[in-house]
């Protein structure tokens, strides 16, 4: 019986694993000369880090976690992110002392959701923190490596940063009273879940993606009008820095993301190009997740991508990685001499494809199928006398070499 993968998550195989390591890679790279230092931290967390770090109403936390009792009926869940994680760490295991801490972390999350394109029960992201430093320059900074790193992929341009500042505390509770008596006027025409949200935590609602909510929400209060005069400068300046180093960016007054840490400036890269699950990279600076955590009062700022959804955006125009050459044994007598030859090119940073099996023209045929530059071909007679045939495949041309200036020759192919 074929058994197959569970609803919601892939295999990686082929082109999209390529693009998967290409994403990985560009961003660790970019990370790194930003300095942000790697991190990684557990996949499983007790249940609290997500329920008390991310609030209860969050959509993460009411609907979408995958939490289980272990076998000591101890409550732990997949984690659906990386942030909490982070901050849980920073929090009790005496990172906190580290300033700027600054980290940049990837792999699988969990979300119970329904699936369909660009959303799935196992995703990926990448992301960045920096905890502990209340400057807006670090917001700045973050924003900026999440803009370089779409460039480096070649997707700044598909891409618009939508921005929007909710304030501080003070900010929202202001904002909060004058959005909460303006929604009463149309409780019951509010959807089921923003009924709730109207409860329990009403920002929530403009995350909503219900139509008639957002037909009442454009008649709305805006946050922006509630912020203070701290909250304002913090804004002036985040938008005075985005153009000083030439982010273009749209102000959206009713983003305010999924959880309940944010504050100040939140922020969402977002593209067209994949309808309703256009969000790919997003973030904002965040207050209380580390004193929820019980670690020291600090605040932070990070993102998370979904790698995904950067995949889908590289599909049409990405080119793996290929390799250059293939060492073939004319004779089966010679499979040790092609293989040790193979090593000994691939010591001197030559790419190398290899295969063990088949005769002369099959592995040929298969040298071609990949794309590579030329195969080494390795008779009795000529091995004897120190030489080679080298197959260029652009040309069809076959010559002799000396295996002493192979190197060399290949060094010239690959120019
Ligand atoms: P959405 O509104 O699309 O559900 P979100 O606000 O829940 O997104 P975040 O929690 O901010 O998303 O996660 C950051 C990024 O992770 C998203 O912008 C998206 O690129 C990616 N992401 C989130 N959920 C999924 C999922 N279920 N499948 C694939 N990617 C996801
Ligand atoms: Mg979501």
């Amino acid at each position: 019986m074929k058994i197959q993968t569970a609803r919601g998550t892939q295999v990686f195989y082929g082109q999209p694993a390529y693009i998967y390591e290409h994403i990985l890679t560009t961003f660790q790279n970019l990370s790194q000369n930003f300095g942000f230092a790697p991190m990684a931290t557990p996949i499983f967390e007790s249940s609290a880090v997500f329920s008390r770090g991310l609030g209860e109403s969050s959509d993460i936390v009411s609907k979408e976690m995958y939490s289980f009792n272990d076998r000591n009926g101890d409550s732990f869940t997949l984690r659906p992110e990386g942030t909490a994680g982070i901050a849980r760490a920073y929090a009790a295991d005496g990172l906190s002392q580290h300033s700027p801490f600054k980290v940049y972390y990837h792999g699988p999350m969990f979300r119970y959701e329904r699936p369909q394109k660009g959303r799935y029960r196992q995703f990926h992201q990448l992301g960045v923190e920096n905890i502990g430093i209340t400057s807006y320059f670090s917001d700045l900074e973050v924003i900026d490596l999440g803009y370089q790193f779409l460039g480096d992929l070649g997707l700044a341009k598909n891409c618009v940063l939508s921005i929007n500042s909710i304030g501080d505390e003070e900010s929202r509770r202001q904002f909060k009273e004058k959005f909460v008596s303006y929604l009463k006027n149309y409780e019951s025409e509010l959807s089921e879940d923003s009924q709730k949200r109207l409860k329990i935590n009403p920002l929530r609602i403009f995350d909503s993606k219900s139509e008639g909510d957002q037909k009442i929400l454009e008649g709305a209060p805006r946050l922006t009008d509630s912020l203070n005069e701290s909250s304002r400068e913090f804004r002036d300046h985040i938008f005075n820095g985005l153009e000083k180093l030439g982010i273009p960016y749209q102000s959206a007054s009713g983003l305010v993301r999924g959880l309940d840490y944010y504050s100040h400036e939140v922020f969402e890269f977002i593209t067209k190009d994949l309808g309703a699950q256009g969000t790919v990279l997003a973030g904002g600076r965040y207050d209380h997740l580390v004193e929820q955590l019980g670690g020291p009062k600090a605040s932070g700022v990070g993102f998370a991508a979904g790698i995904e959804r950067l995949s889908l955006l590289l599909e049409d125009q990405f080119k793996e990685a290929h390799l250059d050459f293939m060492v073939i044994p004319v004779h089966q007598d010679l499979e040790m001499d092609a293989f040790a030859l193979t090593e000994d090119l691939r010591k001197s940073g030559f790419k190398l494809f290899s295969h063990f099996s088949g005769n002369l023209s099959k592995r040929m045929k298969k040298a071609n199928s990949q794309n590579l530059k030329a195969a080494i071909l390795l008779g009795p007679d000529e091995f004897k006398q120190g030489k080679c045939q080298l197959k260029v495949f652009a040309t069809g041309e076959q010559s002799e070499v000396s295996l002493k200036d192979l190197k060399v020759t290949l060094s010239k192919l690959i120019k």
